[in-house]
């Protein structure tokens, strides 16, 4: 059985005696006309970082968003180009999916960098993680998921992220929907909702909410501490 290499949850680094509180707000599924600026808009009033990964095929629909999201100082990562269960589809449709949606992102915004991945639903295979790392892209997954996609009610979404904070925590939240679900879910008026509580209250709690750093940064600095 092969452990499967992708971040869960960012490495705390507790050097210097200090306990590092990091946490790190993601959202998947956009960019959505509707919910991507809302969302966009509660980010800048509290002035934090966060992590958009978006599907290839909204990318291109909407590049402003994501030349927005850029200019706002967020990060755009990969989402897949039409968000398929990687699980499901042969070595060459895999590649396809994670190429193109990167193609998507840079000509909507040649200064994005893209640097991670995360796989729809979560459905990493070792052929994923492959063909993601020779993209250049670190796979990630998270480690708090509130559901918010299933519009459990404003207080659920927010109780599940405060009860799942813990120093590295990455928060799996959703700002758009994918494309054999739009019209189902409906939009995202619960996230932003708990959004705006969800940031105040992390803060209350100690914590600092930052970008997401690369893995592969966060080992070089963990080595040279
Ligand atoms: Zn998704």
């Amino acid at each position: 059985m092969t452990q499967f290499d992708y971040m869960r949850e960012v490495p705390v680094n507790s050097a210097g005696g200090t306990e590092d509180r990091s946490v790190y707000l993601t959202f998947d599924d956009g960019p959505n006309p509707f919910s991507t600026p809302q969302i966009l808009d509660v980010l800048a009033e509290h002035r934090v970082p966060a992590t958009f990964f978006v599907i290839g095929a909204y990318a291109k629909e909407q590049p402003e968003l994501i030349r927005r999201i850029v200019a706002e100082g967020h990060e755009v990562a990969n989402h897949t180009m039409t968000h398929p269960d990687l699980s499901t589809c042969g070595l060459h449709e895999v590649e396809r999916e994670i190429i193109e949606a990167n193609k998507a992102i840079l000509s909507a915004c040649p200064e994005a960098a893209v640097r991670h991945i995360r796989a729809p639903y979560g459905a990493w295979t070792e052929d994923v993680l492959s063909k993601s790392a020779s993209a250049g892209l670190e796979a990630v997954q998270w480690s708090s998921d509130p559901r918010d996609w299933s519009r459990p009610g404003v207080d659920a979404i927010v109780d599940a992220v405060l009860s799942t904070a813990r120093p590295g925590a990455i928060v799996l939240l959703h700002d758009g929907c994918p494309p054999d679900e739009v019209g189902l879910s409906g939009l995202r008026d619960q996230t932003l909702l708990a959004l705006s509580r969800i940031i105040p209250a992390l803060h209350s709690h100690g914590f600092r909410i930052r970008a997401l750093p690369s893995i592969t940064e966060q080992t070089r600095a963990h080595v040279s501490a």
